[in-house]
């Protein structure tokens, strides 16, 4: 079985504490949370892995993963709501 790097996805040697391409500490990462793995696991190269990670987080309702992609528009549309507002 092939081992791969949770932050970059090289490939890695199983016996390994810090990963030879990114530096990554493979034992720190023993310690991070479920949701945490799911989250790195979104930068995954492989599109089913990332589709499984998708779809654990969905399962877990994971706000965490969501929080950088929606905090933008969300804000944006609450501007946009304030300003319509003002103008009635
Ligand atoms: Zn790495």
């Amino acid at each position: 079985m092939k081992w791969f790097c949770p932050n970059c996805w090289q490939q890695i040697e199983r016996k390994t504490n810090k990963c030879p391409h990114c530096n990554y500490n493979l034992i720190e990462f023993e310690k991070i949370s479920y949701e945490d793995k799911l989250i790195l696991a979104l930068k995954n190269p492989m599109r089913e892995n990332r589709m499984f990670s998708i779809y654990m987080l969905g399962q877990i309702s994971s706000t965490k993963a969501v929080k950088p992609y929606t905090s933008f528009p969300a804000q944006a549309l609450i501007q946009l709501s304030f300003s319509i507002l003002q103008k009635h």
